[in-house]
This record gives structure tokens, C-alpha cells and sequence, in this order.
């Protein structure tokens, strides 16, 4: 049982909790965190979930309802089957990275997103070319306009 708190205790120091997700900030495999437990390595967000939550279920896997893989905030974490895992959409997060559509309902995909500079927030390359066009209309009839008066 001691063991077992040491272990525990161990674990969570790794974890940055620092936002909404709780990122792992130790050893990484295959995208996903990897933490050794009895000289054997498992995944971080499972450690986690089964810490916090009880034994995962034969069968299911551990879903990260942020879509955030290296998050191990069990309020994020959930045993689905693989199918369920798959079909699920957007995370629980809010932040601009599960964006998918801007405020006008364009799709933020390939060629439609764009990101601002010196920030990762995505923006929608239609409506900033809409924008663009009306400050250009605007400032066109403001040219006409002055100069006739
Ligand atoms: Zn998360
Ligand atoms: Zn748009």
C-alpha cells in the first residue's frame, strides 16, 4: 500500500495541471504518455484513469474527451469501446483547437484555415477575405465620396 502511494505520488508530479488539460509531461510513446510502474510501461492516461477511477473494463478503451493524447485529467477520460472512440467528435476543452467551424458556419479545413500570427488561434481565410473586401469597398467609397465634396 505504501508502495503503491509512492507510486501514485510520482505519477501526478510528472503531470503539468496547469490548464484546462493535464499534460504529461514525462516519457512519450507512440503520442500517447508512458509511465513505468513495476518496471513495466503503460500508458499514462490509463495509469491515470485506473488511479482514479477504478480498473478499466475488458475490452474498452480510454477515450480523451479533449482529443488532447498526452492529457491525463480524469475528468477528460473516459472507457468507450473502440467503436464509440472513433465516432466521437470535438473535445471538452474551451479553447480555439476544436474549432471547427468559424462564426458563419464556414468549415475550418485545408485550405479554408488560417492562424493568426504569433498566436495558434484559427481563423477562417473566407471571412477574412470577405473583410478584407468590405474594408477595401469602404475605403473606396470613402476616396469617391471625399473627393467630390
Ligand atoms: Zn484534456
Ligand atoms: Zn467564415
Amino acid at each position: 500500500m505504501m508502495e503503491q502511494l509512492l507510486i501514485n505520488n510520482n505519477f501526478w508530479d510528472k503531470v503539468d495541471k496547469g490548464g484546462c488539460c493535464w499534460i504529461w509531461t514525462a516519457g512519450v510513446r507512440g503520442g500517447y504518455g508512458g509511465f513505468k510502474v513495476n518496471r513495466k510501461l503503460v500508458d499514462a492516461h490509463r495509469y491515470a484513469f485506473e488511479l482514479t477511477k477504478g480498473k478499466i473494463p475488458e475490452g474498452l478503451q480510454i477515450d480523451h474527451l479533449c482529443r488532447n493524447h498526452s492529457c491525463v485529467n480524469p475528468e477528460h477520460l473516459e472507457a468507450v469501446t473502440q467503436r464509440e472512440n472513433v465516432l466521437r467528435g470535438y473535445g471538452v476543452c474551451a479553447n480555439n483547437s476544436r474549432k471547427t467551424h468559424c462564426k458563419r458556419g464556414h468549415e475550418l479545413i485545408g485550405n479554408n484555415l488560417g492562424h493568426e500570427k504569433y498566436s495558434t488561434k484559427r481563423r477562417c481565410k473566407t471571412c477574412d477575405r470577405n473583410n478584407a473586401k468590405i474594408r477595401q469597398r469602404k475605403y473606396r467609397e470613402r476616396l469617391r465620396f471625399g473627393g467630390m465634396s
